[in-house]
């Protein structure tokens, strides 16, 4: 019988669906069944009956939420199959944040892949993006506009090592999301041969060890609590943005903030912020990433979800590509959740 990739995958108020299967991806309430692609918190929520995910994605939420995140749990590694009820899934890397992956969904030889979050250029934190050809891509749209082109993210470690060098005696204060950002930037600046302590704000501590203890080297890392002015004298310390603005940043010596986000491109942002530094480091695919991808899958349909959807729709559009907003509430970018409403353009 000839299948509709609807007679698989349907969006629904609590995420996209699996009726033969049973299941919903990143659904963004509780649900039964939860196969989840990464462990930010709007696509991995506690509460589910039952999660399959990466490992490091059950790890992680049991550090968020406790050991009692879900009913039941079931890691599945990358490349492994699982059949359920008729549908075969299949998780694949998206070299988003550390056991982010791609989830392919096939049933009678039609597949779709839901790729969650993902990003196409290096990051020595998680296993590289794997490109999976299908007849249905599910993408993001964090960033899908022309304007948004992140470029390089060790130019942008270069641009942070020749301020410290600048200014030895200020406290580098820099703003990154607790999971995947921070550890990415620590990772670059390592990478970049910066050898000194790096110090963590309390809201990261837990989910850096976690991946130093999963074999990543992010050198000597110390807890900005209990360390002395003269400790931080001219020290690199990383926190939530949200932090940046808080009375917590007064403990360092003439703090220098930076904060490392696509968002960055938008001045506006670094602005209200305070930033002095902004960083252009995105775990998000840009323009030119996200359209390479749709094209390289060799997919005849999109679906498009969360983000700037109209232009990535109107991409495709163009290319003879058939195109649909998902319209799913309830996920959001984790570096600013309300940017995406506010309707801004890059600088
Ligand atoms: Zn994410
Ligand atoms: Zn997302």
């Amino acid at each position: 019988m000839h299948m509709r990739p609807e007679d698989i995958l349907v969006p629904t108020p609590a995420g996209v669906c699996c009726k033969p299967g049973g299941f919903h991806i990143d659904p963004t309430r509780p649900v039964e069944r939860a196969l989840i692609t990464h462990a930010h918190s709007d696509h991995a929520r506690a509460g589910h009956g039952a999660v399959l995910a990466t490992a490091e994605t059950l790890d992680l939420m049991r550090l968020r939420y406790g050991e009692n995140f879900a009913g039941r749990s079931q890691a599945i590694g990358y490349g492994e199959s699982i059949g359920l009820d008729g549908v075969t899934v299949t998780f694949h890397p998206a070299g988003h944040v550390l056991g982010s992956a791609q989830i392919a969904v096939t049933a009678n030889g039609l597949c779709i892949v839901a790729s969650g979050d993902y990003k196409t250029v290096a990051d020595p934190t998680c296993v590289p993006f794997a490109l999976v050809p299908c007849d249905v891509f599910i993408t993001e749209a964090t960033f899908a506009l022309p304007v948004f082109r992140h470029g390089s993210a060790d130019g942008e470690i270069a641009k942070l090592l020749r301020s410290i060098a600048l200014f030895p005696e200020r406290a580098h204060l820099i703003g990154a999301y607790s999971l995947g950002k921070a550890q990415r930037v620590i990772a670059l600046l390592r990478r970049a041969g910066y050898r000194a302590p790096i110090y963590l704000h309390g809201a990261m501590e837990s989910i850096t060890h976690y991946y130093v203890s999963r074999g990543i080297d992010l050198g000597e890392l110390r807890p900005v609590r209990g360390a002395s002015k003269a400790d931080l004298t001219g020290a690199v310390a990383l926190c939530p943005p949200s932090a940046l603005k808080e009375v917590w940043t007064r403990r360092f010596p003439e703090p220098l903030t930076a904060f490392a986000s696509g968002w960055m491109r938008v001045r506006a942002r670094a602005r209200q912020y305070g930033v002095e530094l902004p960083l252009v480091i995105s775990d998000h695919a840009d323009w030119d990433g996200l359209t390479a991808t749709v094209a390289a899958t060799g997919a005849q349909e999109i679906w498009v979800t969360h983000g700037q959807e109209d232009a990535l729709v109107h991409w495709c559009g163009s290319r003879g590509l058939k195109a649909r907003p998902l319209d799913i509430v309830g996920y959001g970018d984790e570096d600013e959740p309300d940017a995406a409403a506010t309707g801004e353009t890059p600088a």
